[in-house]
């Protein structure tokens, strides 16, 4: 049996794990069956099952090592996860220890954002480069950042959380406290509420305002402008501090690329003279919701 690793992303509504090769092969995948809203004890339970079958069926002569990628703000030297707004209860809580007790094995914890931004960097969008920077707009947005090949962690491992960055002083009031937070202001709930706030209606998904900006309704298109331009205040940070050649956006709202991207380079240009007058590129991320995943294996294999 070649060597191989088992990655977790904990996520989304369910959490999904894969057995893949040095390679990238991905040999085996599956989907935990309970859905996040359970709870703790059902969910560390789901986590530790598929593992299980996915090192049973794979062999455990080959696992190289096993690496989870969980939301929220994490101190990785306790392997605990500080705040979560979606996964309130593992705050506090040890769950790489715990997980380590139940499976009889080490395992590397990662925020799920550094997860996918390395997965991307192994197998995606970002094989070519060894510096760049993923932000994933979803309900909220992660963030995360590749420097030199690997994850940025900081000193705690609470570096990359770009979806707090202030890109409105004194805006959107954020669950960490802040107001303005990028992810207040350019993530797919962002575009709902800011939808809902001028009227065009209660119930819509992100898809459904994108449609109406698409039939020409002018308050549809300027949800769009506006959270463009949050998002291009938030990347003419990231290009003037880095400069990495490699920006990545991931999500469900890509779909909106060509109402949203205008306003965002026009912005980036504007704020960011590296933008403005090199080849720096912003990209679509390539693996979709499976990042996460490739790059949770790729945590034994790269180190910390
Ligand atoms: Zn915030």
């Amino acid at each position: 049996m070649a060597e191989y690793s088992i990655g977790l992303d904990l996520g989304g509504t369910n959490l999904r794990a894969g057995a893949i090769d040095k390679s990238g092969k991905l040999l085996e995948k599956v989907s935990g069956a309970t859905p996040l809203a359970a709870g703790r004890e059902p969910v560390l339970d789901d986590m530790v099952a598929v593992i299980s079958q996915l090192r049973s069926r794979c062999g455990r002569d080959g696992l190289a090592g096993i690496g989870v990628g969980v939301p929220g703000f994490i101190r990785l030297k306790d392997g605990v996860i500080g705040n979560s707004n979606n996964l309130a209860f593992l705050e506090n809580f040890p769950i790489r220890d715990e997980l380590e007790r139940r499976l009889g094995a080490q395992v590397i914890l990662e925020n799920d954002a550094n997860s996918a931004a390395l997965g991307e960097k192994w197998m995606g969008a970002g094989r070519k480069v060894d510096d760049l920077v993923l932000l994933t707009l979803g309900t909220g947005i992660g963030g995360g950042i590749i420097s030199g090949g690997k994850v940025l962690h900081g000193y705690l491992g609470m570096a990359a959380e770009l979806g707090h960055l202030t890109v409105v002083p004194n805006g959107n009031p954020c669950g960490c406290g802040n107001q303005g937070c990028l992810e207040k202001h350019a993530s797919a709930l962002a575009i709902v509420n800011m939808a809902r706030l001028l009227g065009l209606g209660e119930n819509l998904t992100a898809a459904d305002v994108y449609a109406l900006a698409k039939q020409g309704n002018e308050k549809a298109h300027t949800v769009f402008i506006t959270m463009g331009q949050a998002l291009g205040i938030g990347l003419a940070m990231l290009v003037n501090t880095f400069n990495f050649p490699l920006y990545l956006l991931s999500g469900g709202v890509l779909a909106a690329w060509d109402l949203f991207a205008p306003p965002m380079l026009a912005e980036m240009r504007r704020r960011s003279y590296t933008f403005r007058t090199t080849d720096t590129r912003v990209e679509q991320a390539t693996l979709g919701n499976e990042a996460g995943l490739y790059g949770a294996a790729y945590l034994p294999w790269v180190g910390r």
